[in-house]
């Protein structure tokens, strides 16, 4: 996904340095209750955002209110869309934060245009829409009711325990228009987990949240992605995991190895490197400089994750939110608790 086509179609010669690429820039603020972070609002031209066709992702649109993540996430593929906006894909994409204040109005303009054929829209793709910035900007609960009343379906993917606040408005949509929920989750060690993903909320405040959306009665798929070579790949990991969310209530899972796109790659193996030296060259040849693991170790990751996923009852197929990994199916069950590839 890509920021084209919203808004950097002109320069704004009034934006501030570093800013001049996005049109409609209004104003940069900074709040006491977010320590480090500044909010750039700007007035969006657009909000639908067309994905391009060569893309890997499983739906056509996408609507992000905002740019960059409090979630700060080490693997974020997202990460290089900020160096259009003149930002670094590192800190800056983790605390320079892009937020369109007029995205509702946009949008329901866009959806009440008669050449709009009521495609899916999927929500959560490049910046998690209930990260904390949307308890102070509230923007999608405007979203949700522009969907819902234009007659399109849409999904939402999100790491934060705030979309419990629109529960009732999204089951209330979900009466009139398809809404899939989707909460990602891949690490229950909350101190692995706080490393990763920094800004993230605890496994046990994400377990809460699926509980939520299944009490609402809403479907809730679960995307367990990344799993990390030689960190949370574990026979024993995987099973605790699937076992925790299927108790929680969730309907689907979908799992896969670690994706390194150019952007996030640098920034992950800087963590690595600091956190666990002792993988790093294990990474690289496991990477061999590219985005995916090898072909080797991500059928074997797929025998795991089949194995495990028909142990707790998610017999359907995998559910697909945002993943760009290539589908590499599910993969031969392999032999009972086989260790990784011993290749790598
Ligand atoms: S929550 Fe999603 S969008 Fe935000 S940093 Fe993490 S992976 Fe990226």
């Amino acid at each position: 996904m890509r920021w084209e086509g919203q808004t950097l179609e002109s320069e704004d010669p009034q934006a501030l340095p570093g800013l001049s690429r996005i049109a409609g820039f209004i104003r940069s603020t900074r709040t006491p209750e977010f320590s480090g972070i500044t909010f750039h609002e700007v007035a969006c031209r657009s909000a639908l955002n067309r994905v391009p066709a060569q893309s890997a992702m499983p739906f056509d649109w996408t609507v992000n209110p905002t740019r960059g993540c409090l979630h700060q996430c080490t693997y974020c593929f997202a990460r290089r869309t900020h160096e259009y906006l003149d930002f670094d894909s590192g800190r800056d994409f983790d605390t320079q934060i892009i937020v369109k204040t007029n995205v509702v109005q946009v949008l329901r303009k866009e959806l009440a245009r008669p050449s709009w054929r009521r495609e899916h829209v999927a929500l959560g793709t490049n910046s998690d829409p209930y990260m904390r910035a949307e308890g102070r900007y509230r923007l999608m609960p405007g979203i949700i009711t522009a969907l819902a009343d234009s007659g399109t379906p849409f999904s939402i993917l999100t790491k934060g325990p705030l979309l419990k606040r629109d529960l009732p408005l999204l089951a209330a949509a979900a009466r009139s228009v398809q809404v899939s929920i989707g909460v990602s989750l891949a690490f229950l060690d909350a101190d692995l987990q706080q490393r990763v993903e920094p800004g993230t909320p605890t496994p046990k405040a994400r377990l809460d949240l699926i509980r939520a959306v299944a009490d609402a009665g809403l479907d809730v798929g679960v995307m367990a992605m990344p799993v990390l070579p030689w960190l949370t790949d574990g026979d024993d990991h995987l099973d605790e995991l699937f076992g925790r969310l299927a108790a929680a209530g969730a309907t689907a899972v979908t799992a896969g190895a670690l994706h390194l796109r150019p952007g996030a790659r640098e920034w992950f193996l800087q963590w690595l490197a600091r956190d666990y030296p002792q993988l790093t060259g294990r990474y690289r040849q496991l990477y061999g400089g590219g985005s995916y693991a090898a072909k080797e170790y991500r059928q074997w990751l797929a025998g795991r994750v089949a194995r495990f996923r028909t142990r707790h009852g998610f017999a359907g197929p995998a559910r697909s939110f945002r993943s760009t990994a290539p589908d590499i199916g599910p993969g031969p069950a392999g032999p009972q608790d086989s260790p990784a590839p011993t290749l790598f």
